[in-house]
């Protein structure tokens, strides 16, 4: 078997198409969806991200505004910062760039922004709504990956899902949005013994460890769908995901690629939920 390989790319383009229509649909009736990007000190990863976002609102028709901060700015002012864009009614959603200065109180920062605002996802309102089952916006990345399930009519209901990776940011909000359609979800992280003994198990196996190589061929089942969510740079520069690619592409039935695959996808789902929450603004207003 050779796995069809999945283009977030193509994927990413149909939701932006579908974003870019409702967005002008907004903008007839008065009202341009608009982001509000906060970014604190200059590492150079988090500048690019930055400008890759800005880049995909202004593509589909949104308004977009990066508010940058120098790295030794008290965490105060970023905070003020975002209360003004809470209050402010031409800003639709906010996000904070991570990762934030060491100095900074993350969590006290994220918890500032308006729940009806928080396009990441991130704000312990929204987390909870997702433990609950539903949430006014499910976090970027794992969102992406549904949305590159449900674009190739792979089933979830009922399916054996294997999650690599616990974070906050990927692995579990992958697990629970997953849960919620009714999978038998299993979440691996870095302590786990014996990995392969829980990803041979996996009808749809979800990798987000951030470790190049990490998942084998011998690791997987036959016919099973992989969706590789690392980034790692290698010494001569490649970019790769945590399959190996080549390998498991003989074995899996889908398999998403290291570029091309879910980093698409998370940008795009980032401008969805702007849009979203411009429109529950203009029809609450
Ligand atoms: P993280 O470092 O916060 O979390 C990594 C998780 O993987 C942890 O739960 C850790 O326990 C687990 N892990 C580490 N080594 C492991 C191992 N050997 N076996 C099993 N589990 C292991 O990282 P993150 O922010 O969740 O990101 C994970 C990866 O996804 C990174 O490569 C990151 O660059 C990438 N990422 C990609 C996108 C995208 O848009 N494609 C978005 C976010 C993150």
């Amino acid at each position: 078997m050779v796995a069809k390989v999945i283009d977030g790319r193509a994927v990413a383009r149909q939701v932006r198409e579908e974003c870019r229509v409702l967005t002008a649909g907004l903008v007839a009736r008065g009202v341009t969806p608009g982001l509000a990007v906060v970014i604190v000190g200059d590492d150079p990863a988090s500048k690019v991200y930055v400008a890759n976002k800005v880049k995909a609102c202004t593509e589909v028709g949104l308004h977009s505004k990066v508010y940058a901060f120098p790295a030794d700015t008290p965490d105060t002012v970023v905070e003020a910062e975002i209360h003004r864009l809470n209050a402010d009614p031409a800003v639709h959603g906010i996000l904070v760039q991570l990762p934030l200065p060491a100095h900074y109180d993350g969590p006290r920062v994220l918890a500032a922004i308006s729940s009806d605002k928080d396009v990441d996802g991130f704000h312990l309102y929204n987390v909870g709504a997702l433990v609950q089952g539903e949430t006014l916006f499910p976090p970027c990345t794992p969102f992406g990956v549904q949305k590159m399930l449900e674009y190739e009519n792979i089933p979830i209901e009922g399916q054996n899902v294997v999650v690599v990776g616990a974070s906050n940011i990927v692995g579990k909000p992958m697990a629970l949005m997953l849960m919620r359609k009714d999978a038998t979800v299993c979440i691996c992280h870095a302590k786990t013994r014996d990995l392969a003994q829980f990803t041979i198990l996996a009808d749809i196996l979800v990798v987000a460890a951030g470790r190049p190589n990490l998942i084998l061929p011998q690791m997987v089942r036959t016919g099973a769908v992989v969706i590789d969510v690392g980034i790692n740079r290698l010494p001569d520069g490649r970019l790769v995901g945590d399959v190996d690619f080549e390998g498991v592409r003989q074995k899996a039935s889908y398999i998403s690629p290291v570029p091309g695959g879910v980093g698409p996808m998370t940008v795009t789902m980032l401008v969805h939920n702007t849009v979203m929450a411009a429109q529950r603004a203009a029809a609450a207003g």
